[in-house]
């Protein structure tokens, strides 16, 4: 398997991610629920044009598992997930969408002030994590595949086993330092409160189970 190289504008949003002293790094989860909404958006869409399909809304979801012991957060969707292809075009490349604000802002500001105004979209996930492996099926595919990155240095696609049509999102948390602390973001209270803080209008239900944390 080789390991594939972030295009250059990619790498640099990436590297200002890593080594962000952003106070507001809560926002990742932010990005990642909207993304997740998004997919799930579109296989309403696919549903409404294709007669083959029926959307039955108790089947859409997003979830969030923290794993204190593992050290991983998991963001899971029942959406319509990525072809490997679709893999390498959206997240091997900065996104579009955020990106195109957020460079023309770049230009004028400071990193840290730009992130909490616009969408900085996946990469985001890097403010917390210093690895993240996305699993995801699309619609129509019997195939999953595995994206995984630890970062500026690049990622890797390959094969995987998921059973279900969707998308699970895998952060590896970063460890505290005297500086900064991720821990609470493994913490369910501590979640529940980013997710009502920036994502109570999102339209599908956003589960988390009971942990002890
Ligand atoms: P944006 O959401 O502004 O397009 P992002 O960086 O947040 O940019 O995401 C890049 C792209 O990756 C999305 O446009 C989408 O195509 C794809 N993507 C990200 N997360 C998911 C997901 N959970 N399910 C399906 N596709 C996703
Ligand atoms: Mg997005």
């Amino acid at each position: 398997m080789t390991k594939k190289q972030f295009q250059a504008e990619s790498k640099r949003l990436l590297e200002m991610m890593i080594n962000s002293i952003y106070t507001h790094r809560e926002i990742f989860l932010r990005e990642l629920i909207s993304n997740a909404s998004d997919a799930i958006d579109k296989m309403y869409y696919k549903t409404l044009t294709d007669d083959a399909l029926t959307f039955h809304k108790e089947d859409y979801y997003i979830k969030i598992t923290p794993d204190p012991a593992a050290r991983t957060l998991t963001i899971s969707d029942t959406g319509i997930g990525m072809t490997a292809e679709e893999l390498e075009n959206n997240l091997g490349v900065i996104a579009k969408s955020g990106s195109l604000a957020f460079k023309k802002e770049n230009e004028a500001q400071e990193g840290h002030n730009i992130i909490g105004q616009f969408g900085v979209g996946f990469y985001a996930a890097f403010m917390v994590a210093d690895e993240v492996t996305v699993i995801t099926r699309a619609l129509g595919s019997d195939q999953a595949y595995k994206w995984h990155s630890e970062g500026a240095e690049g990622y890797t696609i390959e094969p995987a086993d998921k059973e279900t049509v969707g998308t699970d999102i895998i952060l590896k948390i970063k460890e505290n330092t005297e500086d900064d602390q991720y821990d609470e973001y493994l913490e369910t209270y501590r979640l529940r409160a980013i997710v009502k803080k920036y994502s109570d209008f999102i339209r599908y239900p956003i589960k988390m189970d009971i942990t002890s944390s």
